[in-house]
């Protein structure tokens, strides 16, 4: 924090001025009411900056200004009279700024430029005049705003004081020089990459409107007419910089979401339009790889179709759409989001495209993956079964789709472990796990190691023979799978039986236990009538 000296007999403009100060917590606030009060305090403290009224009773010929000027502390001062005498005075001591105490306008244009100066401290700044005594001037009103001022005495110099040092941030220039006047430099100036856009300030002692119709049209920002009256010069350097101050807060701003926010825009049809730096990121793509191309590039297969539907039926009729996405990266790998969509619209309201903000959420996901996975299989376990089946059979019965509950479990498994060790009872396990994988691929399917060597598997189809045709495929891929299992009459491979519950309708409102005790019926009844078949009931 920054040091800041605040000197005035009253305490009611120090506790305004205090007020406004303590919005950006920049400084750290000490006041004196007196001479004696102030000099103490700068014997004991180095200022950044003063705010100070110079008339005080124990000072009243301006003595405190004498010593603020001798330890260089930049001060705004504070007077009740704004007389020509008095306005004389302190320009002739350079102090930063004067301001009415009186008005509560000028008491925050003076918190607005003590906080500028933090900003605009060490900033350099080019004058360009063939007159001496006009850039010593410059240079003297320049440095009490804390700027580093670079003179140049012709055009010529300024050109190369400009091209070896590149952090000129403002130009100021005379327009009538020789050899090369002030428009050519602007012009020339402008040429470099470098100042296209800094700011330049052209003088001239010609008040006429064609010339300055010529200053706007070769680049220049803004011009004085000679002789320049400090109060306007003052003025417009700090407009200049207070913009460039607030241009410089939000690309920092900007540059901080872009890198940390995962963000993209698309049109109306869902291409991309603009994608965040922090999106590139976690999605391993290139921004130029994303722009042009549709989030379909990210999507993972884990993702149900019917997200996709639900996502789009939301944001077109003109809503907020929310959710957790599991998203494909460039490698192969995957990635968790939260995301928030939002349509844009145009002032008819008519939606124009899309933003989003997702946020990364693949560690939770992982825990969470973890807790619902099923260590040895992959598959998901009993646990995620128990949390998502019920919503699972109501959800298909809202979407008119058939919903089947499969059940199986491994013949005569007691028998392999007995025979062929524990281990490779794993093993096949693992390969049995594996062929329902490569027999249920879509998304909405979902495969559970119920417990032991007993699964299960939700199923969403149109038809039944969809269903009926995909646990045959499921019975027969195990069958074939051709693991040798002697003690499994009579084909002496690994074989399951299945169980199988088609729910055409829920008119009955089963629940889930309901709907798991007909499967499990079911494969009973399969394992009764000689295993490494399919039982099925129909509601
Ligand atoms: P059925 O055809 O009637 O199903 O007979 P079964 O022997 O398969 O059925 P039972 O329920 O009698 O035996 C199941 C066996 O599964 C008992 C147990 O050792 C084995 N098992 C359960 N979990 C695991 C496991 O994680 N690894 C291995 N290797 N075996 C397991
Ligand atoms: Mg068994
Ligand atoms: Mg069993």
């Amino acid at each position: 924090m920054k040091n800041l000296l605040i000197v005035d007999n009253s305490s009611v403009v120090p506790n305004i001025l205090s007020d406004f100060f303590s919005e950006t917590n920049e400084f750290k606030i000490h006041t004196a009411k007196s001479f004696q009060e102030a000099k103490e305090l700068i014997k004991n403290c180095k200022f950044f900056a003063s705010i100070s009224n110079i008339v005080l009773p124990d000072a009243l010929n301006g003595e405190l200004l004498g010593l603020l000027h001798e330890e260089n502390i930049p001060t705004v001062v504070l007077t009740s009279s704004l007389d020509a005498e008095s306005i004389k005075n302190m320009r002739k001591a350079n102090v930063t700024d004067y301001i009415s105490k009186d008005s509560i306008h000028e008491l925050k244009s003076a918190c607005t430029l003590i906080n500028l100066l933090t900003y605009t401290k060490e900033l350099e700044i080019l004058v360009v005049d063939d007159s001496e005594i006009i850039r010593n001037q410059l240079e003297d009103k320049l440095k009490t705003l804390l700027f580093k001022v670079h003179t140049a005495r012709s055009g010529f110099e300024a050109l190369s004081i400009l091209d070896k040092n590149k952090s000129i941030q403002l130009i100021i220039t005379d327009y009538h020089m020789e050899e090369m006047d002030g428009l050519e430099l602007i012009k020339k100036v402008r040429k470099n990459e470098i100042y296209s856009d800094t700011p330049i300030i052209i003088m001239t002692t010609e008040n006429n409107n064609e010339l300055k119709v010529k200053f706007y049209k070769s680049g220049a920002t803004d011009f004085l007419i000679k002789p320049i009256l400090d109060e306007e010069l003052k003025a417009k350097i700090v407009d200049i910089f207070i913009k460039m101050k607030q241009i410089n807060e939000i690309r920092y701003f900007n540059k901080t979401i872009d890198e940390n926010v995962i963000t993209s825009s698309t049109d109306i049809k869902g291409v991309i339009t603009n994608v965040s730096k922090a999106f590139c990121e976690i999605s391993g793509y290139k921004k130029s790889e994303l722009i042009g191309k549709t989030h379909r590039i990210v999507r993972h297969p884990d993702m149900p179709k019917s997200l996709y539907e639900e996502l789009w039926g939301t944001i077109t009729s003109g809503n907020t759409w929310k959710g957790e996405v599991k998203n494909l990266r460039s490698d192969g790998n995957y990635y968790w989001v939260k995301v928030i969509i939002e349509p844009n619209f145009d002032k008819a309201g008519k939606i124009i495209g899309y933003t989003s903000v997702r946020q990364d959420i693949t560690d939770k996901k992982r825990i969470y993956e973890l807790s619902i996975t099923d260590g040895l299989t992959s598959l998901y376990n009993r646990r995620y079964f128990n949390d998502i089946a019920q919503e699972h059979i109501e959800d298909s019965v809202r979407t008119n789709t058939i919903f089947a509950f499969l059940i199986l479990d491994i013949d005569n498994f007691k028998k392999y472990n007995d025979t062929y060790g524990h281990q490779m009872g794993d093993d096949v396990l693992i390969s049995v796990a594996n062929s329902l994988k490569d027999t249920f691929k879509r998304s909405d399917d979902k495969i559970f190691r119920l417990g032991g060597e007993e699964f299960g598997v939700l199923i969403s189809a149109k038809t039944k023979a969809d269903i009926l045709k995909l646990a045959s495929e499921a019975r027969s891929n195990i069958k074939f799978l051709g693991i040798e299992h002697e003690k499994n009459p009579p084909l002496q491979v690994i074989t399951a039986s299945f169980g199988l519950v088609i729910l055409i309708s829920n008119e009955n409102n089963l629940k889930l236990d309901d709907i798991y005790k007909l499967g499990d019926d079911k494969l009973y009844e399969a394992k009764d009538n000689g295993r490494n078949r399919i039982e099925y009931i129909e509601i």
